[in-house]
């Protein structure tokens, strides 16, 4: 069965249309209200968060780009209809080249007036409401927004200084993809205590239900990420006994990360990007200098193999190399007892890579196919933490919907279900908030 947009049947396939819409982005038609309806667009995370928050299907979370240059080539409306937001797509083929006769500048969200005589009901979504810890504050006075987001249904905190790469001693270093060096101050706090991180945590779980946490941050000199993260670790931790992911750059001493899993650090995600060493090389001078893509891997193998968190991520960025590129990445963690986060190129605001083209669609589902094939042959433990929707990217049991037969592997799938509802169990004994 070929995948595309809509299913025998006629109605959308919802893991297509999210991934179509990270490729293309979303126009908005004048009927929107979104000011009053929709979370703040918070760029954060690398600027990869510089979307809107959007429910596909049955909660299918995701980030769809509004705002960069690009989205004005995009067949995709937002449209409301009486209570209800609808995606509509333009008739017309959708016409790649049309990027080559845009101005790579301006900022969006792309406002305008769909054509309904000329455009087609794609799905019904939902429009997640802006929680309303967004607007508390900590006891220090600062807008909890500014020291979390949720992205889906968990939360993500930058901890520690502005990445490195960005300066003051690595200018130029950055990665080409990443705006994090802009976002952090302006989108975000600088400076955030333990308890701004606490009382944030506390009031997203007691409002949104959350149930992970994902503290992030850039390269510090020292590369060492345990002295920078033990304490604020430890302390959300012991005082909510909520899930715990770590996501920096290799720690100068993999002995550390013995402690992080000693600690209750429950997942840990080290992001390389791109398996080709020119590439590497090339988008990530700052990564390269610091680390090295050999220190990535390693520490992705010592992880899942010598240490054993519960999870371990090793994050790759589909459509900055080949194809077959994102899939020999894939076929490295996957071999290596990791899972792969894989992420879909986004030409954002202010990057370096800002002005280049979004990857095509028909690239990327072979690529998130391969994803999904290769978790499900080795039996990954994936979509096992509860209540863990990520808009950022295709979850792995998100890309199921992509597959020409998404009824394959039926007993891997009934383990892991019987996994999710044991795991699930376990977490709500423990969890202490
Ligand atoms: S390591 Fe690269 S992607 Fe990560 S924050 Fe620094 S510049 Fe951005």
């Amino acid at each position: 069965m070929e995948v595309g947009l809509f299913q025998p049947d006629g109605r959308a396939n919802p893991a297509y249309l999210k991934l179509d819409l990270y490729c293309k982005g979303l126009r908005i038609d004048e009927s929107c209200a979104l000011g009053d309806d929709a979370r703040q667009i918070i760029r954060n995370r690398a600027g990869l968060g510089s979307g809107l928050e959007v429910v596909i299907g049955e909660e299918m979370y995701t980030n769809i780009p509004v705002v960069e240059w690009w989205v004005q080539n995009s067949p995709y409306w937002l449209v409301k209809v009486g209570d209800d937001y609808q995606v509509w797509r333009d008739k017309k083929p959708f016409d790649y080249d049309a990027y080559d006769n845009l101005k790579p500048v301006g900022k969006g969200p792309w406002l305008g007036k769909l054509d309904r005589a000329n455009a087609e009901y794609v799905d019904t979504v939902r429009i997640p409401e802006e929680p309303k810890w967004y607007k508390q504050r900590t006891s220090s006075g600062k807008l909890m927004q500014r020291i979390g987001c949720l992205q889906g249904t968990y939360l993500g905190i930058y901890w520690g200084p502005r990445c490195q790469n960005w300066g003051p001693n690595g200018e130029n270093e950055y990665c080409k993809f990443c705006t994090e060096g802009q976002n952090l101050g302006s989108q975000e706090e600088v400076e955030k205590s333990i308890e701004d991180v606490v009382e944030t945590v506390l009031a997203a779980r007691k409002e949104s239900r959350i149930t992970f946490v994902h503290i992030n941050t850039g390269f510090i000199d020292s590369n060492d990420y345990w002295g920078l993260f033990e304490p604020v670790m430890r302390a959300v931790k012991e005082r909510t006994g909520l899930l715990l992911g770590l996501q920096a750059p290799p720690d100068a001493d993999f002995e550390n990360y013995r402690k992080f899993k000693a600690l209750g650090v429950n997942n840990v995600s080290l992001c390389f990007e791109v398996i080709d060493e020119e590439l590497f090389k090339e988008i990530g001078p700052g990564k390269a200098r610091r680390s090295g893509l050999q220190r990535y891997l390693d520490a992705i193998d010592f992880n899942a193999n010598d240490v054993g968190f519960d999870t371990v991520n090793g994050e790759i960025i589909a459509g900055l190399e080949p194809v077959e590129s994102s899939m020999r990445a894939i076929d490295w963690i996957v071999d290596h007892g990791a899972i792969p986060t894989v992420c879909v190129f986004r030409p954002v605001i202010g990057a370096a890579y800002g002005k280049r083209k979004p990857p095509r669609v028909e690239d990327m589902v072979p690529v998130f196919q391969h994803f999904y094939r290769r978790c499900m042959e080795k039996g990954l433990p994936i979509g096992i933490a509860p209540n863990v929707k990520v808009s950022l990217i295709m979850l792995p049991e998100e890309c199921r919907g992509l597959m020409p037969n998404p009824s394959a592997w039926p007993l891997t799938r009934a383990k892991l279900w019987l996994m999710k509802t044991m795991f699930g169990a376990w977490f709500n004994a423990r969890v202490k908030v």
